[in-house]
């Protein structure tokens, strides 16, 4: 565990239930359920909910944003394909779990988080540690230009249309996983860039997530 926090035993019970049932779901990536199994999603968690921790939904924490189900959260990882050292770009921080998540599988994380509330309260998590991560306060459809190319890039929230500009800082043979739609509903798109610069989209079924919005809010 990458995390040097207060865990229980019984925490660390439930993690596995969840582990096991999310398997049964059909997450079959050993690392993915490794990271998920050793993330203490608890201390991202919004206090009122601390006790559920371990249930596999979304929950609401600040500024009327959720922290992703450990489902989706598993689904998106695996889709990533993510190897150690692995630069990947997270757009939409939100609690930080994901983050961790990526964190605990070796990547080298660069996040974007568009709500300064949800930002500074994320960065205080991580702060203290010898992560490798970048945290940044901006609007993630500009991306990071300056950090680019990415090996993977991640969306956790959703795009109504693949932002071309994450795809101009993704490598090439690069993959970005994105829900793509609006209120009624998302596609999880794995967007593969391919060594000629073109794009090979696969629909990997629905989904809902909070929409991603332009500009930054303070
Ligand atoms: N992976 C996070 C998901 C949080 S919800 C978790 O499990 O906690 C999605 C997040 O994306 C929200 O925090 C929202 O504020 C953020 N977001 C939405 N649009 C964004 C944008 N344009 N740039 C950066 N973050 C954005």
């Amino acid at each position: 565990m990458i995390f040097n926090t207060l865990d229980s035993p019984d925490f660390a019970k439930q993690r596995k239930e969840l582990v096991k049932s999310i398997e049964k779901r059909g997450i079959s990536d050993k690392k993915v359920l490794d990271a998920i199994r050793k993330t203490p999603r608890h201390i991202f968690m919004d206090k009122y909910f601390v006790d559920k921790s371990y249930q596999d939904h979304a929950f609401p924490i600040n500024c009327g944003q959720s922290i992703s189900q450990p489902f989706t959260v598993g689904f998106q990882t695996q889709l990533l394909s993510v190897l150690p050292g692995d630069k990947i770009l997270e757009v939409g921080t939100g609690s930080g779990y994901q983050t961790a998540i990526l964190l605990e599988m070796g990547a080298k994380v660069y996040t974007i988080e568009r709500q300064y509330e949800l930002y500074l309260q994320a960065k205080s998590l991580f702060e203290g540690n010898k992560f490798n991560l970048k945290m940044f306060f901006t609007d993630g459809y500009k991306g990071l230009p300056e950090y680019s190319p990415f090996d993977s890039i991640l969306l956790t929230a959703a795009a109504p249309t693949v932002p071309q500009e994450l795809i101009n800082q993704l490598k090439c043979g690069g993959r970005m996983v994105a829900p793509i739609g609006g209120k009624q509903g998302q596609r999880m798109m794995l967007i593969e860039k391919l060594d000629n610069g073109s794009c090979k989209y696969t629909d990997y079924g629905a989904f809902m997530f909070v929409p991603m919005v332009s500009g930054t809010k303070k």
